[in-house]
């Protein structure tokens, strides 16, 4: 292999694929985004200039390079195939400095742990096409830590990013919105079909945007609160709160707080769901 010296120099994506004989595996979640001018795009929406990134599963490297082509200032890249390992080697030498690879399977791969190991003063980004397998877990990982995330740019099944934005009244609604709702500012940034990725999966995927909301110590401890609030009334979706709430709240103090007991909670905003939690505490 030729010494590359500079991003531009590298060869397609697709002859990498070829030259370490690395064919996507299903157990690992690999649909590949080869076309640069999708993972151009991707990092350019990605909230990345001058700041440090984590990657989560770089596979042959389509999206780092947009990440370092889009003035990432560091790159750390979490993959689990060492094969993608070998592969990115070329990167890492034309990054000169900038990409860190960090064998690790990510759903071990502590945040916390990760910000003492490199030092990291100020929030970092997570850009990723993740593994549809692991991404919801992943996401929720996440937010137990998100004092040190600045934003989060992540490619989901286009179903699962449609339930973080999803509003009251909607099948989409649930508790993965209310939780990302409370949490983070959200938004879907991309649409992509399954003819985008090599292999093609069988769903249509999108990206979609969380950056982090300022909460309060007293907002952030209704977390686990809301989390379990939640799981109660949607784990039994088509009950009534008073029912599927009863373990926790009488069907008076549910009226007291100004909300239905005969309500679904398909049917309740975040704001009410809070209310619940407050009263709980
Ligand atoms: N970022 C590449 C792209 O866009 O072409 C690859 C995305 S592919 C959907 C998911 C990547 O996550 C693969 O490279 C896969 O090997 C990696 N992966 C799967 N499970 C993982 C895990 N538990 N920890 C770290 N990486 C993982």
């Amino acid at each position: 292999m030729l010494a590359l010296s500079k991003l531009s120099d590298l060869p397609p994506l697709k002859d990498l694929l070829i030259e370490h004989d690395l064919w996507a595996k299903k157990s690992l979640g690999q649909n590949f985004l080869l076309d640069p001018n999708i993972t151009e795009t991707i990092a350019k929406k990605a909230l990345i200039n001058d700041r440090v990134v984590l990657e989560i599963g770089p596979g042959p490297g389509g999206l780092t390079r947009g990440l370092l082509n889009h003035g990432a200032k560091q790159v750390f890249a979490v993959e689990k195939d060492v094969r993608c390992i070998h592969l990115l080697q070329s990167l890492v030498s034309a990054s000169e400095g900038r990409l860190h690879l960090i064998e690790k399977d990510a759903l071990k791969f502590k945040l916390s742990d990760f910000v003492t190991e490199y030092s990291l003063d100020a929030p970092f980004h997570i850009v990723a096409n993740l593994p549809y397998n692991i991404g919801t877990q992943l996401l929720l990982n996440w937010f137990k830590d998100l004092d040190w995330i600045g934003s989060m740019t992540l490619m989901f099944q286009k179903e699962v990013a449609e339930r973080m934005v999803a509003t009251p009244g909607t099948d989409a609604y649930g508790r993965l919105s209310i939780l990302c709702q409370y949490l983070c500012m959200c938004k879907i940034i991309m649409h992509l079909p399954p003819s985008a990725f090599t292999p093609a999966p069988k769903v249509h995927s999108a990206v979609i945007q969380l950056v982090p909301k300022k909460l309060s110590d007293e907002e952030k401890k209704l977390l686990p609160l809301l989390e379990r609030v939640t799981a109660l009334a949607f784990g039994q979706r088509r009950k009534m709160l008073k029912s599927s709430l009863k373990s926790l709240l009488k069907e008076n103090e549910i009226e007291a707080l100004g909300i239905s007991p005969t309500m679904r909670p398909e049917e309740l905003a975040l704001d009410s769901f809070l209310k619940i939690c407050k009263k709980l505490i």
